[in-house]
């Protein structure tokens, strides 16, 4: 399927890495021009390297979406030298610490929902104001399948997840009749430095029995989704919550 996503402007945070490394060479693939935001700005620089190699157009940049200055100047780079902000995806997460609700510590929480809820925020904040002034636009925001349903000793992740959708929700109604379509999208368990960082779940033989497909998902499994929806072939979508999980959450 070709995507014409021609003249957009791009940002996706967590760009150097797994799912949004894969998110921004599709979207550079379909035409657009991409800026790789990574707190890691040496994976940002390999991701875009190699898209600028294959004669598409990418930027990287070192940003860490918990500071919503840095996520304001993230959107300033693409207003200011790029000429817009059509497209973005706040992917940006980290899975945390694994313990039972009653001894999660609150530091650990504390950081979790930050990376993974407020930095959305702070995001789509401004990447909205910049969409406004370039006439419309389209966000994905990146939940999880534990956005839908529950794994114990998740209680962050999960609450951050869930938090994600129904920020999304409340954004796309507020926009919807100015231009700017906004979804989240739920992956199941993706091969991803993440995931491989997560013995509890990596090549453990009881979550892979879990696995209706019996597989884990591929990073461009979910960037053939988000790319879809963040195109003009997705322009009645909004305000929705697409799961690509393998059907995990369907037992
Ligand atoms: P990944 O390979 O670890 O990539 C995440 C990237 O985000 C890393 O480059 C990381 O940098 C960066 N990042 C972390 N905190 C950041 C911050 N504060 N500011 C800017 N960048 C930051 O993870 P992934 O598996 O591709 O996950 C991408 C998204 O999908 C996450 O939101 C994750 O929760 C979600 N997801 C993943 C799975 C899965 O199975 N893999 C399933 C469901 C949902 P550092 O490496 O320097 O920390």
């Amino acid at each position: 399927m070709t995507l014409d996503l021609e003249g957009k402007v791009a940002i996706v945070t967590g760009g150097g890495s797994g799912i949004g490394a894969a998110i921004c060479r599709r979207l550079a693939l379909h035409g657009a021009e991409v800026i790789v935001a990574d707190l890691d700005s040496e994976a940002a620089r390999k991701v875009s390297s190699e898209i600028c190699a294959n004669g598409q157009t990418a930027h990287d940049m070192a940003v860490d979406v918990t500071d919503a200055e840095a996520a304001k100047a993230m959107v300033e780079f693409a207003t200011k030298r790029c000429g817009g902000l059509h497209l973005a995806v706040n992917n940006a997460g980290m899975p945390g610490l694994r313990a039972a609700t009653a001894s999660y510590p609150l530091d650990e929480w504390r950081k979790v929902l930050n990376v993974n809820l407020d930095a959305v925020f702070y995001c789509m904040k401004h990447e909205i104001t910049a969409m406004l002034e370039s006439g419309g636009g389209a966000i994905v925001n990146m939940s999880s399948v534990l956005g839908f349903v529950g794994l114990p000793t998740t209680a962050a992740y999960a609450a951050a997840k869930h938090g994600v959708v129904g920020l999304t929700k409340v954004a796309a109604l507020e926009y919807a009749r100015q231009g700017i379509r906004i979804n989240a999208v739920g992956p199941g368990w993706i091969e991803t430095p993440l995931l491989a960082a997560n013995t509890k779940i990596a090549n453990n033989p009881r979550m892979e029995a879990l696995q209706p497909m019996g597989r884990q998902g591929r990073p461009e499994e979910v960037a053939a989704l988000v790319c879809f929806l963040l195109s003009e072939d997705a322009s009645f979508v909004t305000g929705s919550y697409h799961l690509v999980d393998g059907a995990y959450s369907a037992h």
